[in-house]
């Protein structure tokens, strides 16, 4: 039997470590992408042991050039995988308008154009098979302008914008897209950013396994979007409906009332 295929990145740590983990767990072989070479080793070699899955490790900063160019060429022609998981990401210290410009760039580096040039790979290869699954990782904070990092948000209200459109185009392909939101979620996201999980609300702070056996549990269900703490998805389609509703007048040969 040919196993499933994924390719995770930001497997490492947090979300992407444990994609891997219940993944491996449901028999799936996997690609580990990310910086820390030791680390996606040591993670491959307890999936190996533990589940008798095929994991190999492909090292690699995707805010470079040359790595983005290299993980994506192993997206395009390694034919055995059957799934991305588009997970790598990343935030900066502070508000817009105090963070540092320069982690401000490789932010939108990781969290948009890394993501963008794999998900137009996977969408390339996975349509011309008629087969396949891309899973991006958003963020509730898409739909937030209240707080955090509005360049960090935006990064986010733009996967979850590229995601939903690439669903419409990849409608009747058989290629499964899920865009997740995760919530606030324990992993090494805020320690990296100097600051601690543990100075955030509890009631607000979902455990990483919980998240994922959500994501999963979603994708199995053929869900478009997932966020994983909302009990009354209607919420979500309300927001949608509220959408749809500006959609027949944002495009008119006349300017508004107001400003004639
Ligand atoms: P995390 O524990 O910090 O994991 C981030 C992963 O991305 C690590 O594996 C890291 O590994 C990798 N990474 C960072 N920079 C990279 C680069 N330049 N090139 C390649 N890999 C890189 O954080 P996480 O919470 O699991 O984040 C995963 C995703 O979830 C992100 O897209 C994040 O925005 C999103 N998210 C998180 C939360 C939350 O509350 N945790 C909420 C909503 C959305 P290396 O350091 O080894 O490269």
């Amino acid at each position: 039997m040919s196993h499933q295929l994924a390719l995770i990145t930001g497997a490492s740590s947090g979300i992407g470590a444990t994609y891997a983990k219940q993944l491996a767990a449901r028999g799936n072989d996997l690609i580990l992408v990310a910086r820390d070479a030791a680390r996606l080793s040591a993670l491959a070699q307890s999936l190996r042991e533990a589940h008798g899955v095929e994991v190999s490790v492909l090292a690699a900063d995707l805010t470079r050039h040359e790595d983005l160019a290299r993980i994506d060429s192993e997206l395009r022609n390694n034919t055995r995988i059957t799934t991305l998981i588009n997970n790598a990401g990343m935030t900066v210290e502070g508000e817009f308008i105090d963070a540092s410009i320069d982690q401000t760039q490789t932010m939108l580096t990781l969290n948009v154009v890394a993501l963008t040039q794999l998900s137009h790979t996977a969408a390339q290869v996975f349509r011309s098979r008629n087969a396949g699954t891309i899973v991006n990782v958003a963020s509730v904070l898409a739909l937030v302008n209240e707080q955090a990092n509005g360049a960090y948000n935006a990064t986010k209200a733009f996967v979850l914008s590229l995601t939903r459109n690439m669903q419409r185009e990849l409608a009747g392909h058989n290629v499964r897209v899920q865009a997740l939101l995760p919530g606030l979620t324990r992993t090494e996201i805020f320690q990296r950013t100097g600051r601690s999980v543990n100075d955030l609300p509890a009631e607000m702070v979902m455990e990483v396994d919980d998240l994922v056996a959500a994501a999963l549990r979603g994708l199995d269900d053929g869900e478009a979007i997932t966020i994983p703490s909302v009990e009354d998805m209607g919420l979500w389609h309300s927001f949608e409906q509220a959408r749809g509703a500006i959609l027949p007048f944002i495009s008119l040969n006349k300017p508004a009332m107001r400003y004639r």
